[in-house]
């Protein structure tokens, strides 16, 4: 008798990271359910799948696929991937030499009169300039040329966008949520502030420069997937996306399922999403921002930024700039929560600042209370919490609210946090890892679409020395161990976006997504972790995930119904 429909793999070790934190070597899987048979021994597996296809992975390590917790995969395709160039100084371009270079380069190496859109300037990081119209000219003379900011709160444009869109004759007036800036004579001057804004000025363009964006937001999807995800999350979803989702999540190579948070701002974020694939697509929640960023002083802090270089450069008001950072008041965070609480909806809410980490908790603990959820399994979550301190934390899990903390935050800007933009006792501790654990928020881990490249091992090894990439450790005391940060970037994340029953670990029962590592983290020293351990592969429910199929498979859908997606009015910094 032959049984086609199970599988084993059998590996050097399959770390569950189970309850039991159970080791294995091998685990078998039903290809028709995609779902868990066996764990154990490659004589347990064969004796649950006598007839099974065995797959000998070596000394290769299987974990549970990573899990980004906090992601905007669709339009982080859209505004990195080629054509578009990324020039963000931790994507080969360190400093404002390498970005004219690019500049440069492009310049010359695309046609005469194609417009040409870069993403992820930083001028804190790199040290560029102001990118008015008069600079961006110099490099892009003829051609329309747009720059978004790293932040993604500003764009930069030349002056054949300018004329391109008649602005030289007639400047257009400023949008509800966003501005121009404009020289004395009221023409405008290239820089384009807040979403809105942002918009006019780069629609035309990217939508000429991008012409399948269902195709480089499937880059980003492999792009996540290269680096073992396997599950993430939309934090700025509304209705519009849903076609681009649902082509992606219904190829039969999807490689990374995706919950959904609809943004509070968006078109009737208490929608009921319907998915045609619901294991690989659906909605989880809807999406608040408290405040903005800390590489622009606009986060929501009790304490000043020092008097340095790098503040004055990125031309951050000294502070504290306390709850006038905050995006609302709190009676009108009162009623959107009781508005989509009342729904049953999970919250997710933006915050970076102590003072806006006080305010969410107090508007959180006080509608828990008004809808009768505490002491329930409600989920309510808090997005990247930069300056988030231990009894904040300590208070969220009293009232079950958890916690997705961004290392890339201490990674790209670590060195600069701990004695440039802030004092040591406050930088040092930025991101405090450790805290968030202790506190019992079962804290995950993210990086957050296109503010970062998408690497779970470069966080988890980041978590666990607490050293930025110039070797410098920072609040050595807010280190995980290395168990701690697998399960951030695993269970915990899966259990805030509601899978944890299917997904996180490896067990019988749940589905078989996992990510293949070249050796095991736990033997290796966490410090070498990025250059001794590699993904070597992913597999979503059972089935390896072939990238190159995917994207191809991708590719060869009509971009025409998906064009919009490029500049659809959905577009909001992280
Ligand atoms: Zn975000």
């Amino acid at each position: 008798m032959t049984d086609p429909t199970t599988s084993i793999l059998v590996a050097g070790a399959v770390l569950t990271l189970d309850a039991h934190d159970t080791r294995a070597t091998a685990l078998a899987v039903d290809d028709s359910t995609g779902r868990i048979l066996a764990v154990g021994s490659s004589e347990d597996c064969r004796a649950a799948a006598p007839d099974a296809t065995v797959t000998d992975l070596g000394t290769h390590v299987l974990l549970p696929g990573f899990v980004d917790a906090h992601s905007h995969p669709f339009l982080s395709g859209v505004v990195t991937q080629e054509p578009v160039h990324w020039i963000a100084p931790y994507v080969g371009f360190p400093t404002w030499k390498d970005v004219t270079d690019e500049f440069t380069r492009v310049d010359a190496a695309t046609p005469d009169g194609h417009p040409v859109f870069f993403n992820g300037v930083d001028r804190m990081l790199q040290g560029a300039p102001i990118l008015t119209a008069d600079v961006l000219d110099r490099y892009f003379p003829t051609r329309p040329a747009v720059v978004l900011d790293n932040s993604g709160h500003l764009a930069y444009f030349n002056s054949a966008v300018i004329a391109g869109n008649g602005w030289d004759a007639t400047p257009p007036p400023d949008p509800v949520g966003g501005s121009y800036s404009r020289d004395d004579t009221g023409h405008l001057t290239g820089l384009a502030f807040e979403t809105p804004a942002v918009l006019g000025a780069a629609n035309v363009v990217i939508a000429e420069v991008v012409p399948h964006p269902l195709h480089s937001a499937a880059k980003w999807y492999a792009l996540m997937a290269r680096n073992g995800v396997t599950l993430t999350s939309e934090h700025a979803y509304d209705t519009p996306f849903l076609q681009g989702y649902e082509a992606l999540a219904t190829r039969p190579g999807c490689p990374i399922r995706v919950g959904l948070y609809h943004m509070s701002i968006g078109d009737d974020p208490g929608a009921v999403v319907e998915s045609s694939a619901p294991d690989m697509l659906w909605k989880q929640g809807v999406k608040l921002w408290a405040d903005g960023s800390p590489w622009v002083g606009t986060a929501a802090l009790s304490f000043p930024y020092l008097e340095s270089e790098a503040v004055a450069a990125a031309q951050i008001p000294i502070g504290p700039s306390g709850e006038s950072n905050m995006n609302y008041t709190r009676s009108e965070l009162d009623g959107i929560l009781d508005e989509f609480g009342g729904q049953g909806w999970q919250f997710a809410f933006h915050c970076n600042g102590d003072v806006g980490l006080d305010v969410v908790l107090d508007c959180y603990e006080a509608a828990l209370e008004r809808h009768g959820l505490l002491g329930t399994d409600h989920r309510w979550r808090v997005e990247h919490c930069g300056a988030g301190r231990g009894d904040q934390f300590d208070r969220a899990a009293r009232i079950g609210v958890t916690i997705s903390l961004a290392p890339f935050q201490f990674i790209y800007w670590g060195d600069l946090l701990d004695g440039q933009l802030f004092p040591p006792d406050i930088g040092s501790q930025w991101q405090r890892f450790a805290a968030a654990w202790q506190a019992g928020v079962q804290p995950s881990l993210h990086n957050d679409g296109a503010v970062s490249p998408p690497i779970p091992l470069l966080n988890i090894q980041t978590a666990v020395t607490r050293t930025t990439p110039s070797g410098a450790v920072h609040g050595a005391n807010q280190a995980l161990t290395m168990d701690q940060a697998l399960r951030a970037h695993t269970i915990n994340g899966a259990r805030q976006l509601g899978r944890d029953h299917d997904l996180g670990t490896i067990e019988v029962g749940k589905l078989a997504d996992l990510v293949e590592l070249s050796a095991d983290p736990m033997t290796v020293d966490p410090h070498e972790l990025t250059s001794r351990v590699e993904v070597r592969g992913t597999w979503v429910a059972g089935r390896r995930v072939d990238l190159p199929a995917f994207l191809a498979d991708v590719q060869a859908i009509d971009p025409a119904p998906h064009r919009r997606l490029a500049t659809a009015d959905t577009h909001r910094c992280c």
